[in-house]
């Protein structure tokens, strides 16, 4: 799927699945949300979609950022738990999420990245740095296979065993995708106005 379906999609899976009740909660499902529904795409050098994995880092970025500084001076506890975390374990995440990233690039699209290995592999950053976004951002991440399961290209999930698999039942940029685009970005939305302003 595109990268902008990822995104709504990882974000509305995030919060249908832990439904959450406070604003910190929220952030969590977004920022998780969206950093799992796009990591999967960093093999970007691979992807006949490249510009368009790119457009979805740069908007993860933007995002993630953009929530951080609304945590920040509404006090909702991201920031708050991120500094209070042991600075060794922010470092060495960090140089976790550098060294993962790198490697990530140039794998072949659908390869590493794709799979229950890379699953557990780009989850430690996360964990070293703000683990209680692990929940939301496993499923973002879990999404991402699932969906680019449907479209008719192999994701090898079981690597390093050359197995591909996928169900072939649409195309990652057709109608199915604008379908999924649409519905996780109306749910998140709804939710997420819900949640703030009723
Ligand atoms: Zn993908």
């Amino acid at each position: 799927m595109m990268s902008k379906t990822h995104l709504a999609v990882g974000v509305g899976t995030a919060l249908a699945l832990t439904q959450p009740q406070t604003a910190k909660g929220c952030c969590l499902a977004i920022i998780g949300g969206i950093l799992g529904g796009m990591m999967p795409d960093i093999d970007i050098l691979d992807n006949e979609h490249m510009m368009d994995a790119i457009h979805g880092q740069i908007i993860v970025a933007g995002m993630t950022a953009a929530v951080l500084v609304m945590d920040h001076f509404a006090r909702w506890g991201v920031c708050k738990e991120l500094f209070s975390r042991d600075p060794m374990l922010l470092i060495w995440g960090i140089i976790a999420w550098i060294v993962l990233y790198g490697i990530g690039i140039p794998q072949p699209h659908r390869g590493f990245t794709h799979s229950l290995l890379g699953l557990i592999a780009y989850t430690i950053p996360v964990a070293l740095i703000l683990p209680s976004a692990v929940p939301c951002y496993v499923i973002g991440f879990a999404s991402h296979l699932v969906m680019d399961l449907l479209n008719k290209r192999n994701i090898r999930l079981l690597f390093p065993l050359n197995w591909g698999f996928c169900f072939g039942v649409c195309y990652a940029n057709k109608a199915a995708n604008q379908i999924l685009l649409y519905t996780g970005l109306s749910f998140s939305l709804i939710f997420l106005f819900h949640r703030f302003f009723l």
